[in-house]
C-alpha cells in the first residue's frame, strides 16, 4: 500500500470489541486476567497499551522499520536509545544537534560515562576520523536546525558498519513522508513525535523505529524497565495526526518552497537556508536522499536588531520555540533553540544574532509571504 493509505490503516484496524473505526483511548492502567498466565495480551499499560500498540506499529511501517516504540517525549526517545550503551562506550554526535540532544548527552549521560565527539557530519572524513575502538553509535540530524546542512545517511551507514558502528538518525525535521532513513541504511531512527508526526502543537511526545530483533527485544526492555511512556491520549492523538501526515507535509514543502523562494529575492534579507534552494550547497545530495525538501527554513536579516523587528512585527507567524504544527511558528535560534550553544561554536555553526527560523505551516501562502513582507519593511 501507498504511505498516505498505510498512515490512515496500519494499527488502526476498527475495534475488535465495537467495531468502533477509530482506535479507542485505552485509558486504563491495568488489564483484568482470566486466570494466572491467561490475559487478552495486555498485563499493565507500562509494558503495553492498545492505543499506543497501535500508534507503534503505524509508525514502524510509515519509517519501513519492523519495530517502533513509543515515548513520553523526543527527549526520552534519544535517552532509551543512548541506554542501549555503557559505561566507555563513545557516539560520534553531529555537531548541530538539537540543543536537547546536546544537553542530555553533555550534562546528563557524560555523568554515566557514555563519551561523545561532535563533529560536521556532512564531511565524511570528520566522521571517520572521529571513530574509535570505542566507537558504538554515529548519531546525526539531517537537515540541521537552523541551518538545514545535509550528512549523506547512505554513505554515513557504510562508513558505521565498515567498523562495526550503528547510525541512529534523528527524522523530525523530514518525517518518513520525506525521508526514510532504514531504507537509506540506518539502524535505529528516532522522532519527537510533538513536530510533524502529531503536527497540530497540542502534544508531546518520541518513538524510536529500528529493525534489529536483538536491538529491539533490548529497546523495548529499556521502555518497559526506564518506563518513559507515551500515555494513551497523546498516542491517540498522534495517531489521529499521522493520519494527514502525507497532505499536511505535501503542503509544507509547497509553502516551505515559495516562502524560501520569496525571501531569496527579498532586499531585506541576506541569506536563506533551505534545501530546496538551488543555491543550497547541498541541493543535490537532498534530492537524492529526501523526496521533499520541508517546511523548515531559516534567513539572516543582518543583525540582531533586524531579526527583533521581523519577531515583534509579524501578526500571523507566531513567535515561538518548536516545530511542524500546522501554523507558522518563527523563532530566533540564538536566544531561544540555541541559547544554551556556546556564542563562539553558535558562530561557527552560522547561527548569527541576526538569524530567523520559520517553521512554515500550511496557511494559505499568499498571507504568510504578505506577513513576512509587512515585518521586513519595518526594517530601517
Ligand atoms: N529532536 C529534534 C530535532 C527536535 O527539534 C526536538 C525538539 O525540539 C527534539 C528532538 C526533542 O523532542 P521533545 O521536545 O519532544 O522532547
Amino acid at each position: 500500500m501507498g504511505f498516505a493509505t498505510d498512515a490512515i490503516h496500519v494499527g488502526q484496524e476498527p475495534d475488535p470489541a465495537t467495531g468502533a473505526i477509530v482506535v479507542p483511548i485505552y485509558q486504563t492502567s491495568t488489564f483484568v486476567q482470566e486466570e494466572l498466565g491467561k490475559n487478552k495480551g495486555f498485563e499493565y499499560a507500562r509494558t503495553s497499551n492498545p492505543t499506543r500498540l497501535a500508534l507503534e506499529r503505524n509508525l514502524a511501517r510509515l519509517e519501513g522499520g519492523s519495530f517502533a516504540y513509543a515515548f513520553a517525549s523526543g527527549m526520552a526517545a534519544i535517552n532509551a536509545v543512548m541506554s542501549l550503551f555503557k559505561a566507555g562506550d563513545h557516539i560520534v554526535a553531529g555537531h548541530n544537534l538539537y540543543g536537547g540532544s546536546f544537553r542530555l548527552f553533555e550534562r546528563v549521560l557524560k555523568d554515566f560515562g557514555l563519551n561523545f565527539s561532535y563533529v560536521n557530519t556532512t564531511r565524511l572524513e570528520n566522521i571517520r576520523e572521529a571513530i574509535g575502538p570505542a566507537t558504538r553509535l554515529i548519531f546525526i540530524e539531517t537537515p540541521t536546525n537552523p541551518v538545514m546542512e545535509i550528512t549523506d545517511l547512505g554513505a554515513a551507514a557504510e562508513l558505521g558498519h565498515d567498523q562495526g558502528v550503528l547510525l541512529a538518525v534523528d527524522n523530525t525535521f523530514m518525517s518518513p513522508y520525506f525521508q526514510r532513513p532504514l531504507a537509506l541504511g540506518a539502524d535505529i531512527v528516532v522522532h519527537s513525535t510533538t513536530k510533524y508526526l502529531n503536527g497540530h502543537s497540542d502534544g508531546v511526545g518520541g518513538a524510536v523505529i529500528l529493525n534489529d530483533p536483538t536491538l529491539a527485544e533490548r529497546l523495548k526492555f529499556i521502555q518497559n524497565a526506564a518506563g518513559a511512556v507515551l500515555g494513551p491520549f497523546d498516542s491517540w492523538l498522534v495517531l489521529r495526526g499521522v493520519k494527514t501526515l502525507a497532505v499536511r507535509m505535501v503542503r509544507h514543502n509547497e509553502n516551505g518552497l515559495a516562502v524560501a523562494r520569496h525571501l531569496s529575492g527579498h532586499p531585506k534579507v541576506k541569506k536563506v537556508y533551505y534545501p530546496g534552494l538551488l543555491s543550497h550547497p547541498q541541493h543535490e545530495l537532498a534530492i537524492k536522499q529526501m523526496t521533499g525538501f520541508g517546511g523548515m527554513l531559516s534567513f539572516e536579516t543582518g543583525s540582531l536588531e533586524n531579526a527583533k523587528t521581523v519577531l515583534k512585527s509579524v501578526r500571523l507567524c507566531s513567535l515561538a520555540e518548536s516545530l511542524g504544527g500546522v501554523e507558522t511558528l518563527i523563532s530566533h535560534p540564538a536566544t531561544m533553540t540555541h541559547a544554551s550553544v556556546p556564542p563562539e561554536e553558535r558562530a561557527r555553526i552560522g547561527i548569527t544574532d541576526g538569524l530567523v527560523r520559520i517553521s512554515v505551516g500550511i496557511e494559505d501562502v499568499e498571507d504568510l509571504l504578505a506577513d513576512l513582507d509587512q515585518a521586513l519593511a519595518k526594517i530601517p
